[in-house]
C-alpha cells in the first residue's frame, strides 16, 4: 500500500471515529424540531423549513432564580435543551442554569451524551468528577465567580455551594439532549427496583440499609 493510501485510510478512519462517537454535522442550515410528528428517528424531525420562526430558537426566564429551598439536595436545575429550544435540534449543543441554595449541593450524576463547561456566576462552588475505573481518581476544585471548569463526558461529576448564601452557575453541554443519571436514584430509586440482594453486596452492607436508603427514594 502506496504511503498515501494509508494516510486517506487512516483520515478515513479518523472522520468516521468522531461522526459516531458525537453528534453528527448538520446537513442544512437547520432542522428545527417538529414536536408534533410521531416519526422516530435518532434526535427529532425537521420542521418545514418555510415555516421556521425566530422564537423556534429562543427561549426566556434564564434570568430568574430556581426555588431551592423546597428539593433535599438544595439545588435546582432550569434546562435549555432541545426540549425548550426546537431549534437545537441536531446542533449538539444545550445549555443549564443551575441554582444552589445555602450549602446546596447537585448530587452525583454523569450525562451520557455530553461534555459539560460550568461558569460560576455568583458564589463560591466545590467541584469535582471521578475518573473510570480502576483508579477512580477524584478530581476536584474550588471555584469562585468567574472561574470555569470542565467535566468530560459520561463521568461522574457533582457541586457543592461552600457558603452561607445563595450560588449560581451556568453550564454549556455538548449535546441538544445530554441526558442525566442522577447516581443515587439511578441505583436506589429505580422501577421496578434493582434486588436489595444485589445493592447489599455491591455497597457492602446489609439488606435492612439498602431498604432503609431505597425508602428515600
Ligand atoms: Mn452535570
Amino acid at each position: 500500500m502506496a504511503k498515501c493510501e494509508i494516510l486517506v485510510a487512516f483520515m478515513a478512519l479518523a472522520c468516521c471515529y468522531t461522526a459516531t462517537a458525537f453528534e453528527p454535522k448538520p446537513l442544512q442550515d437547520f432542522c428545527v424540531a417538529d414536536t408534533n410528528s410521531a416519526v422516530k428517528v435518532n434526535g427529532l424531525v425537521c420542521k418545514n423549513p418555510t415555516q421556521v420562526e425566530a422564537n423556534d430558537f429562543f427561549f426566556s426566564g434564564l434570568h430568574m432564580a430556581g426555588n431551592t429551598a423546597s428539593t433535599p439536595t438544595g439545588s435546582t436545575v432550569t434546562p435549555v435543551t432541545v426540549a425548550q429550544i426546537p431549534g437545537l435540534n441536531t446542533l449538539g449543543l444545550s445549555l443549564a442554569r443551575i441554582d444552589y441554595g445555602p450549602w446546596g449541593i447537585i448530587p452525583p450524576h454523569y450525562h451520557p451524551r455530553a461534555s459539560e463547561i460550568f461558569l460560576v456566576i455568583e458564589g463560591t462552588i466545590e467541584v469535582g468528577f471521578v475518573t473510570s475505573n480502576p483508579e477512580n481518581r477524584l478530581i476536584s476544585k474550588i471555584l469562585n465567580k468567574g472561574d470555569v471548569f470542565v467535566y468530560p463526558v459520561g463521568l461522574l461529576h457533582f457541586q457543592r455551594n461552600l457558603g452561607k448564601t445563595n450560588a449560581v452557575a451556568i453550564s454549556g453541554l455538548s449535546s441538544q439532549s445530554p441526558g442525566v443519571v442522577t447516581v443515587a436514584n439511578a441505583v436506589f430509586g429505580s422501577n421496578p427496583d434493582i434486588g436489595g440482594a444485589v445493592l447489599a453486596k455491591a455497597f457492602q452492607v446489609d439488606i435492612n440499609t439498602v431498604s432503609q436508603i431505597q425508602s428515600k427514594f
